[in-house]
Parts: C-alpha cells; structure tokens; sequence
C-alpha cells in the first residue's frame, strides 16, 4: 500500500509530463497544423463559381452520377417505388471538352460512317453552356428516377472532363441491358422565333426493328408528358409540330442495343426557353414529367 501514494505520485508526474509533451508535441505540430488546413484555400473547386447563369442544385454539387442508387433494392416493384428493379442510363450530352484534338478525332456513327468523337455542345446567348444544362438536368432526373427505385447509371462522371465519344454513348446502357437510356442535349438554332423541345430517335439502331419502335414509343410518352407537366412547347422548327426528329446520323442512338431517345430539352438560343433551362425549378419540373413518362412508358 505503501507504494501506491509514491505509484500515483508518480503516475501524476507522469500523466503532467505526458501533458507537458503533448502539449509540446501539438505545439510543434504548427507545421502540420498548418499544412493540414492548406489544401481548402488551395483548392478552389468548392468556391470556383459555377457559370454566371448556371443556378447549382444540390444535384450538381454531388451528383454520384456513376454510383447505384444507394436506396436501389431488388424487391418488388411497389406504389412507392414503381420504378424498383428497373436499370435506366441517362446520357448527358457532351462535356466540358476542352480537349479539341482528343474530341474532333473521327469515329464510327453508324451505318458505315464516321464523325467527330464530340462537340462542345451549344449555349445560351448569355453563354450558359449546354453541357452544363445537360448535366445539371441529368442529375435532375437520376435523382427523381431513384426516388422511385430506379437503378440509374449516368455516362459521364463529371462535368470537367472529355468524351465520351458518341460512339460509345450507348455502351453502358447495352452492357448493362438497361431498360431504356435517355440522352439529354439542348438545341441551338438561330432561327428567328425557334423555340421548344423535340425529341430524335433512330431509324438505324443496332438493337433493330423491336428496338426502334420501342423507342418511338418511348419518344410518344415524353412528347406527351413535357408541355402538359413542364409547359415547355413542342418545337416550332423541328418535326412540323410533331416534335419528332426521325434521324440515322446520330451515334449515341444508333449503337444502342435498347431503347433509346434523345432529347433536345429547349432552344438555347431562345429567351423563353433559355429562362426554363436556366432555372433548378424548372429542370426539376422536367425531371418529373420525363420520370412519369418514363414510369408510364414501363408500365
Ligand atoms: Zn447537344
């Protein structure tokens, strides 16, 4: 017993000493102390600005755009998760690409043809760029598909980068024999009063006949679905009022082995549609009007 007074006396000492370099040991830990809190300002990601009109949403800022949908089961589809067991792949059209010997290298578009890998996609007049309208838009939908239990695949993982060529567009929805993929571009024409939404399918796709007329079907349910939920109008100078583009020169349709559409969301050149495809309200609008269309074309 005698012992423990000069034990704890001793334990005291040393629990002071330990304090003592601890404290010291923090104290000359400034450099890593410092270095620690270094890369934030060095990293001007967070705090680079979006394009001036670019409105983020939560969506653009952490899209996971690659990653299952964490809330995706294989249970029964239900009335709260229509779309359970349903693997949808979203294409958003174009990227930053920066890289113009990379994206203007030729590839094969189908039936025998080739053309560039990509284009730097079009923009508003105030220079609100198409790529980041697609992937702000796509990531709009994805997150309103997994809402209703949708595993949904996205073809590119960031906005920064280059590619993917248009060749390859449609080789992760075929790989994963996806129920349908959906590429989201918007159009850019001149024209004096052009403006709405027109949606492309092939008449050269490499999943046929079945697949063809499965995505015109598929092209029918969104047509329906955009004006009366999103109140965006058909085109006034693609489809003479049909807002159909039947096309065989667009690759990202014509390698699909499932179906598949494309949608021109709006005319970015237009004043009328630019303040739709600007605004998070209004892509969130669209994201549920393609999600029911989508759910109603799956039935
Ligand atoms: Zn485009």
């Amino acid at each position: 017993m005698t012992s423990i007074p000069f034990r704890s006396r001793l334990l005291r000492t040393c629990a002071g000493l330990l304090a003592v370099a601890l404290l010291s040991g923090c104290a000359s830990l400034p450099p890593v102390v410092a270095d620690a809190p270094a890369p934030a300002p060095s990293m001007p990601t967070p705090a680079s600005p979006p394009p001036p009109s670019s409105t983020p949403t939560p969506s653009e800022a952490s899209p996971s755009p690659t990653a299952p949908s964490p809330t995706a089961t294989p249970s029964a589809p239900s009335e709260a998760r229509p779309l359970a067991g349903r693997v949808i792949v979203i294409d958003p059209g174009h990227n930053r690409n920066t890289n113009g010997r990379f994206i203007r290298h030729k590839v094969p578009a189908g039936n025998g043809k080739t053309k560039p890998c990509n284009s730097t996609g079009t923009a508003t007049n105030a220079n609100y760029a198409e790529h980041a309208y697609n992937w702000a838009q796509a990531n709009a939908l994805a997150a309103e598909l997994r809402g209703r239990g949708a595993t949904v695949r996205l073809t590119r993982s960031d906005d920064r980068g280059n590619g993917p060529c248009v060749n390859t567009r449609a080789s992760l929805a075929n790989e994963l024999a996806a129920d349908l993929l959906l590429s989201i571009h918007a159009d850019g024409s001149y024209r004096k009063g052009a403006r709405g939404f027109h949606v492309i399918v092939s008449t050269s796709m490499a999943g046929g006949d079945r697949i063809e007329q499965e995505s015109r079907r598929l092209a029918g349910a969104l047509r329906a679905a955009l004006p009366k939920e999103a109140g965006v109008p058909r085109s006034t100078y693609i489809g003479k009022g049909t807002a159909m583009s039947p096309r065989s020169d667009i690759a990202t349709l014509n390698f699909a082995k499932v179906p598949a559409v494309m949608m021109e969301m709006g005319n970015m050149r237009n004043a009328k549609d630019a303040a739709l495809l600007r605004s998070s309200a209004w892509r969130a609008r669209a994201a549920t009007a393609m999600a029911d269309a989508i759910s109603a074309y799956l039935g």
